[in-house]
């Protein structure tokens, strides 16, 4: 079967090659490929810079569909369809995965990183933690929300965004206009959108964001803070290192900022501020088995909608070129079907 695999001296970008799948485990499953999105992180681990991964599938927002289980498996069944998601594997016993936050075992796995990801006609996933695609989710669609879906779910959970708050989103690119989606339609908060590109503001207007704020011409923060008195919560997927201490600003009293985006960096935090007004500053993480079927369910249901278009395997460089130029709107997702 053939797959984008990691170069033997990483570039940054993917050779194509023939693989031979191993046998699968007692606790595994094999899955037919049926689409792979093209995500930033991909560059980094082809380009070596977690690690040099020479040889190793690259993605972790595949979708496929079963065609083997092992001998003990019970989660699954041949037919069914499935995720492959950079949470590939937790242990199961630490205490991050028995009290609900498994991704941050220790020893987890990533999909396309420390095991072979999805980016092939076929792959080998750990059934249960192979999340399940709900009835009528676009399986194109799917392998979006597989990654930047449940990441900006899951920040806004962690928010602790209520119904009629105010939420800003900086950064309204592939991930921030998800999140203003989530915000929008499942959590019932009124969004402003905050990014230097007029046009993805226009898109962010698009998909429902109420104010529209323009970073390269005012500062946001003063501008939410005199409109409507600050905000409760901040969501940061932009990768500006800026962006991040003007989320902290743009806040009321108790206000929390959730850090996405992973600019190498340092924030200036007020400590005067932070202890008057009691800000809570938080880092959120991809998400969990649960959070990314919630976040499925919710794009069956049509309240989130990734902005996707299919292309072939062997493309896959170009794909890389055009993301590093930013010429592409939403997803580029690896076509297994034809
Ligand atoms: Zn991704
Ligand atoms: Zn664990």
């Amino acid at each position: 079967m053939r797959a984008a695999v990691v170069r033997q001296k990483p570039d940054g970008y993917a050779d194509v090659v023939e693989k031979t799948l191993r046998p699968i485990k007692p606790n595994e499953a094999k899955v037919k490929m049926e689409y792979c999105g093209v995500c930033h992180t991909d560059l980094h681990v082809a380009a070596g810079d977690y690690g040099n991964k020479a040889g190793t599938t690259l993605g972790h927002e595949g979708i496929g569909v079963v065609t083997e289980i092992g001998a003990d498996v019970q989660s699954l069944k041949v037919g069914d369809r499935v995720s492959i998601a950079w949470f590939f594997e937790g242990c199961g016993h630490c205490e991050y995965c028995v009290s609900g936050n498994e991704t941050f075992c220790p020893e987890v796995k990533n999909a396309g990183y420390s095991v072979d990801g999805g980016m092939a006609e076929e792959a080998i996933v750990t059934a249960d933690y192979a999340v399940k695609l709900p009835e009528g989710l676009d399986p194109v669609e799917a392998s979006s929300i597989t990654c930047a879906g449940v990441t900006t779910y899951k920040a806004i959970k962690v928010s602790g965004i209520k119904p009629g708050q105010w939420l800003v989103v900086y950064g309204t690119g592939g991930l921030g206009n998800l999140a203003i989606q989530y915000a929008k339609n499942v959590f019932n908060a009124r969004v402003i959108a905050v990014d230097v590109s007029d046009e993805k503001l226009a898109s962010a207007k698009k998909v429902g964001a109420d104010l529209l704020l323009n970073s390269a011409n005012a500062d946001p923060a003063k501008t939410i803070q005199e409109l409507v008195g600050g905000a409760h919560a901040a969501v940061v997927c932009a990768v500006a290192a800026s962006a991040f201490d003007n989320a902290i600003d743009c806040l009321r009293p108790m206000g929390k900022m959730v850090a996405v985006a992973l600019p190498n960096a340092k924030m200036e935090v007020s400590i005067p501020r932070t202890v008057f007004d009691g800000i809570e500053i938080i880092g959120s993480l991809v998400g969990t088995r649960q959070d990314l079927a919630e976040a499925f369910q919710f794009g069956a249901d049509g309240k989130v909608k990734p902005i996707v278009a299919t292309r072939k395997l062997d493309d896959i460089n170009d794909i890389i070129d055009e993301m590093k130029a930013g010429k592409i709107e939403g997803r580029m997702v690896i076509d297994f079907t034809k």
